[in-house]
């Protein structure tokens, strides 16, 4: 151990040096900069730190005398040089932009990993391979020092070629960067490089132990340091305006190159070169005419103020950016009258702008240009059409089109907007409005002829643009004199089959502008104007199949329905009549029976059409199905009544009149039953349901009543529908719960006696009140009870029969009435033995009284159930003789036993009108062998005339009414002198 002399100025120097290299590693680490990036500040922190270890590393080697630990200390500070050579070399690669920096970063990583390993392993530090020494130093302040020394070895000579190699290929760079315009960090960094270089060489030449204190290597380095971070706190300082006028870069002034020149000047887009500290180095001709200025003599970051780029390293902003591609930016608004770098929109603009990177051939970025250009009208018509979709997207139908040329109108600030269809009147071609406004009002639509105007030059061709003088050219069309037209805009309208339908016109008392712009949304709307059309059409054609009747074409019952709904309340409101005609066919089934279908439909055809012709095109004329129609017509106040009779005479006429189908001449008369409403209705509110419901009581009592008339319906007419529903529901009732009787009325020979009974369906109301069965058998026959009716009848006859024959006092015959419904079933016969055959009694009791209605429907069918009927041992009557056809032809073949006059023969006896009638009637069974009957005999005077005719059996009030079976037995004890068992 030797003995030294410490000095505070040497530790003081190291201590310092130590402090401020921490101090500009931090300055740099936390520097805002947009000049240098991470990268670049790590590595020059690295270098940084390497050098403040390295100073603190002298202060404990100078002032130590213990070589032991001078050797150690030292070996540590000489490890730290490997750190410092890397981080040196990519500091200076990464601030002077050098390309293809990895693989030298690699081969000198390796090279300083070798350095480092030798430096580690060796007993000596790096610096020191030979003639070792440990010698005093006698400094000029008195103090002694012992400093290891000796020349370089192997390892140490490596590291100073590999730092001088650095330093040399640093001033290169330092050059490039000059080149590149930034003059002042590469001065700075070349300084700075010079700084270690030159005392290296000092120390080299000198060898002085004199300069020992100095320790100038390690503050040459501290040095390089300082002047390093200058260099880049001075280029931060001046980011953008480097204006130094003397700097020649190639993106400050880029070369003039005529023909390039020409093609910047001549782009349409607005351009501008920037180089990469921001500054506008280039514009071209639309630039300076839309700026109204070069933008290269702009102070200010304008345009990264613009874009709000002003912050950001441009290099590095477009660093990742592919070769060929751009970045967009938001489309700029510059609002109107507002001030843009000395510029003032006269209106409110919107800008589209972009910017890509100008590289070098090495791929460095040199500068970036901004182009940009004005999407105005674009944008206001991408506005426009959202607006007017926006306002269309709710609306429908009318409501539709008169949006759309209020929005038109209004958008393009014009006095008139107009959708126009086109029609014919003979050989002049017409437009009609569709939806018109003018001065912001819709208006009432109108026709006027195309020849002579704008229009025509627009249907069915193309747009057509008259920006101005449009009157002048047209001088014919009175409408654009009218209104002072000045500009005229119209385009036509096709349906989605290209077929021209309209046109769509926008006119205005100003000159036009924005002429394309107006041109293109207003082909735009024409074409969804022509899609909405078509919409309509084929919903209108869709509602005309919903609501037409595809054979007459007349309104459907869907339609009649609807039309009915809206008229009551209409009359309600209105306080109004109406009149509502239900119109039936008269036996129109006959015609598709008898001439087919086809021919059935012609006629409903050719009735529909002549409704529809003679009628005015006020009244609502409908066909509610088969071969019935509903004409409504509103009547005048208290004119109803009158009114209803003359139009139902008027159809009756109107129907009554032949029918031409091919070439036949039909008759097709009508019922109608006539409904007057709102008032005098049985409900308070009728619905259109009540209405037809009404009416189809009138038709159904107009029918009743003989048909080929009409009847207006009355409540009572409901009253008389109500009792039949109460019969129906009764005869249902009745035949559950067997409610019925039969009575028997007596039939007596002229001799006086009992020649049997006629058994006669009798049924009491609920209440005991009797109901005749001339009230009762129609609606039984209508709702098909006669059937299970028919039944009970012969069930019931053959029982009291069977009883009678058990009691001995059985009449020789018992009539049963069989209704034309019950015969015509096929099995009637079948039925009729089952029934027989389940009461045991005797067929020949038994006559079966048929009218010649349910006879002569199929005759050879009646002749073979009847003889069925016979054979069996059943007699047949012929009811009501006389009533209907009687023909002649038909009864002799028919097998009957017996012919039964009608009462109403008998009731004219008396006043002396009918004899020869009945005479041949008698003389008619006489002569075909039959038994003949009269029935409604009342008076002795009646039975005298009808047996002087040849009758000789009577059935009739004169000798007994129709009594229950007991009763019957009690009338036969009673007079025991006419029973014949
Ligand atoms: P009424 O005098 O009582 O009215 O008797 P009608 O023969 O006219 O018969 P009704 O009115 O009760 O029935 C109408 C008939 O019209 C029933 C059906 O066979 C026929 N029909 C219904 N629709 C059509 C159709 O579209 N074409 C043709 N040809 N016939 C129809
Ligand atoms: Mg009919």
């Amino acid at each position: 151990m030797i003995e030294t002399s410490s000095h505070p100025l040497t530790e003081l120097l190291s201590i310092g040096s130590f402090g401020v290299s921490l101090y500009i590693a931090w300055q740099i680490l936390t520097l805002k900069s947009r000049v240098l990036v991470w990268r670049e500040r790590l590595a020059f922190v690295a270098l940084t730190l390497c050098i403040a270890g390295q100073q603190l590393c002298y202060a404990y080697i100078m002032p130590s005398s213990d070589l032991a630990l001078q050797s150690t200390v030292m070996k540590c500070q000489t490890a730290l040089l490997p750190f410092l050579l890397i981080s040196l070399f990519l500091f200076i690669a990464y601030y002077s932009r050098q390309k293809r920096i990895h693989p030298w970063a690699i081969g000198l990583s390796i090279a300083c990993a070798g350095l480092f390993l030798a430096n580690m392993q060796g007993p000596l530090p790096l610096r020191i391979g030979s003639q070792v020494s440990y010698e005093p130093a006698l400094l000029p302040w008195g103090q002694t020092v012992y400093m290891l020394r000796g020349a370089p070895g192997d390892s140490g000579l490596v590291a100073l070629a590999l730092g001088l190699g650095l330093v040399g290929w640093g001033w290169s760079r330092c050059s490039a960067m000059r080149q590149s315009g930034r003059r002042q960090p590469a001065t700075l960094l070349a300084c700075a490089l010079a700084l270690p270089t030159l005392t290296l060489a000092g120390e080299w030449l000198l060898a002085s132990p004199l300069l020992y204190w100095l320790d100038t290597s390690g503050l040459s380095l501290f040095m390089m340091a300082l002047l390093m971070s200058q260099a880049v706190v001075r280029e931060q300082a001046q980011p953008t305006s480097d204006k130094d006028s003397s700097s020649s870069s190639v993106l400050d002034s880029p070369p003039a190159n005529p023909q390039w020149d020409i093609v910047l000047d001549q782009a349409p887009a607005c351009m501008q070169v920037l180089n990469l500290n921001g500054r506008v180095i280039k514009t071209n001709q639309a630039s300076r005419r839309y700026w109204k200025r070069d933008l290269c003599d702009d102070e200010q970051d304008f345009l990264l103020n613009l874009l709000e780029l002003q912050d950001l390293d441009l290099e590095i902003y477009f660093a990742d950016l592919p070769e060929g591609e751009h970045r967009d930016f938001a489309t700029l608004r510059l609002e109107q009258g507002k001030e843009y770098g000395g510029l003032v929109p006269d209106r409110t603009r919107w800008l589209k702008f972009r910017a890509y990177p100008l590289r070098s051939d090495d791929g460095a970025t040199l500068g970036v240009v901004i182009y940009h250009i004005d999407v105005t009208n674009e944008y206001n018509a991408e506005t426009a059409i959202r607006e007017i979709a926006r306002g269309l997207s709710d609306s429908y139908g009318s409501q539709f089109f008169d949006n759309l040329v209020l929005t038109m109108a209004k958008l393009f600030n014009a006095k008139m907007a107009f959708i126009g269809l086109q029609t014919h009147k003979g050989s002049w071609n017409q437009i009609t409005t569709y939806a018109i406004c003018s001065d912001g009002q819709i208006i009432e639509n109108f026709t006027y002829d195309l020849a002579d105007t704008p229009c025509e030059n627009v249907v069915g061709r193309q747009t057509c643009v008259y920006e101005s003088h449009v009157q002048q050219l047209f001088p014919e069309d009175l409408i654009l004199q009218d209104l002072g037209i000045e500009s005229y805009i119209g385009t036509p309208i096709h349906d989605p089959d290209n077929q021209p339908i309209g046109i769509m016109v926008v006119v205005d008392t100003k000159p036009l502008t924005q002429v394309n712009q107006v041109q293109e949304i207003l082909e735009i709307f024409a074409a969804r104007a022509g899609a909405e059309l078509q919409r309509q059409s084929a919903e209108s054609s869709m509602r005309q199949m919903a609501y037409q009747d595809y054979l007459t074409r007349l309104p459907n019952r869907a339609l009649l329905h609807e039309h009915l709904r809206n008229n009551l309340e209409h009359c309600r409101t209105q306080g109004k009549g109406a009149a509502m005609y239900l119109l039936d066919l008269d036996h129109f089934k006959t015609i598709n029976d008898t001439l087919g279908h086809d021919v059935g439909d012609e006629v409903i055809r050719g009735v529909g059409r002549r409704l529809r012709e003679h009628l005015d095109d006020s009244i609502f004329v409908a066909r509610m199905g088969g071969d019935e129609f509903v004409v409504v017509q509103c009547c005048e106040p208290d004119q109803e009544e009158i009114q209803a009779r003359e139009m139902a005479d008027r159809l009756i006429a109107l129907m009554t009149k032949p029918l031409q189908v091919g070439d036949r001449l039909l008759n097709a008369g009508c019922s109608i039953g006539v409904v007057l409403y709102p008032d005098d209705l049985p409900t308070h509110r009728p619905t259109e349901l009540d209405l037809l419901r009404f009416a189809d009581i009138a038709l159904y009592q107009a029918k009743n009543n003989g048909r080929h008339q009409y009847v207006v319906f009355r409540s009572e007419l409901q009253d008389k529908i109500n009792d039949r529903i109460q019969i129906e529901r009764g005869l249902r009732d009745a035949l559950e719960h067997d409610g019925f009787e039969l009575h028997f009325q007596p039939q007596i020979r002229s001799s006086g006696e009992l020649v049997g009974v006629e058994a006669l369906l009798r049924w009491n109301r609920a209440d005991g009140r009797p109901i005749s069965p001339a009230c009762f058998i129609p609606i039984a026959e209508e709702t098909g009870l006669i059937l299970k009716l028919g039944a009970w009848v012969f069930s019931a006859a053959f029982k009291q029969a069977a009883l009678w024959q058990a009691q001995g006092c059985c009449p020789k015959r018992i009539s049963i009435n069989v209704s034309a419904w019950q015969f015509a079933q096929n099995d009637f016969v079948e039925q009729l033995m089952t029934q027989l055959e389940q009461t045991a009694v005797d067929p020949s009791r038994f006559v079966l009284e048929l009218t010649e209605s349910a006879l002569l429907q199929d005759v050879p069918e009646t002749i073979s159930k009847l003889k069925l009927i016979r054979r069996a041992g059943f007699q047949i009557s012929l009811d009501d003789f006389g009533t209907g056809y009687s023909s002649l032809a038909y009864l002799k073949d028919l097998p009957l036993d017996e012919l039964k006059i009608d009462k109403s023969f008998v009731d004219e006896l008396t006043q002396g009108t009918s004899q020869p009638l009945l005479e041949s009637m008698i003389a008619i069974g006489q002569h075909m062998h039959l038994g003949v009957i009269a029935e409604g005999i009342e008076t002795e005077q009646q039975r005298v005339q009808l047996e002087l005719m040849g009758c000789h059996i009577f059935q009739g009030f004169l000798y007994g009414r129709p009594m229950p079976a007991e009763q019957l037995q009690q009338w036969m004890t009673d007079s025991p002198s006419k029973i014949q068992a």
